[in-house]
């Protein structure tokens, strides 16, 4: 297993090969790392399949540097795709506009993928001699698949050491974080997240444990309608990070709180 990070918020790129074939999972996101990526690739191996943990434009935006490779998403995400809906539509829109605003040159263009295939929650596929298991896990997005390869699981935009958890929908969010819980328990040694490097698992209990006092304080505060005692909630990481605090009055909205 290859890991990359890209120069934008260390969104993570992983390579996952065996005999002869490989997986690419997030492909990202400047056209120079995907090159990297791609030159990452075992020699004579092929890369068979992609799979995207999300729809965020961050996270999907280099598949076309791998044209005419299947595509493995969430069910949700499929769906959208087939149907232009608005996940699939947005996702391509801010890829446009960020790629715009820094003079980035994307040569293969804002369409998704031909062939998007749907996993189903605990479903199966395999790359070489390897089988992997997806999960579908919201709550950051609807969309949020993670894949589990022998000890190794991918979280996408979970249990990152860098960020807070950025909530979409807050019950699924803590339900997807107890459901983490469990799978890290599981004869798991290393977690890759969407953002920040490679994690053990003990790292990784760590974070999801701090993630869900976190979550549970925030719904505890929209349960009893106390905007103020979200606000003051404290995060449990990256505090000092220039924008987190918006992405925790973010949160406190998602949960229903006028902040
Ligand atoms: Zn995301």
């Amino acid at each position: 297993m290859v890991v990359t990070s890209s120069g934008i918020w260390q969104m993570t790129s992983t390579v996952i090969a065996s005999g002869g074939s490989c997986l690419v999972v997030d492909p990202g996101y400047f056209p120079r790392e995907l090159e990297q990526i791609a030159g990452s690739i075992p020699k004579g191996a092929a890369v068979e399949a992609l799979l995207l943990t999300h729809s965020h434009w961050d996270h999907v935006i280099g598949h076309g540097r791998f044209p005419g490779v299947p595509v493995y998403v969430s069910p949700v995400l499929a769906r959208s795709v087939a149907e232009n809906g608005e996940l699939a539509r947005q996702a391509m829109a801010a890829a446009r506009e960020h790629d715009a605003r820094w003079y980035i040159e994307r040569p293969w263009g804002y369409a998704w993928p031909g062939q998007v295939r749907g996993l189903d929650d605990e479903g199966w596929f395999n790359i070489g001699d390897l089988d992997l298991q997806a999960f579908l896990i919201p709550g950051h997005a609807p969309d949020c698949l993670a894949v589990r390869a022998g000890s190794r699981l991918l979280v996408g935009d979970y249990l990152s050491p860098c960020e807070i958890p950025f909530v979409e929908d807050l019950a699924a969010y803590r339900r997807t974080l107890q459901r983490l819980l469990a799978l890290l328990e599981a004869d798991i040694e290393t977690v890759v997240p969407g953002h920040g490097r490679p994690l053990s698992v003990a790292e990784a209990l760590r974070i999801a444990r701090e993630d869900l006092r976190y979550l549970n304080a925030l719904a505890r505060a929209a349960e009893s309608g106390d905007a103020g005692a979200a606000a003051r909630i404290e995060l449990p990481r990256a505090g000092e990070v220039p924008g987190m605090q918006d992405h925790h009055r973010d949160n406190c909205q998602k949960a229903g709180l006028p902040i």
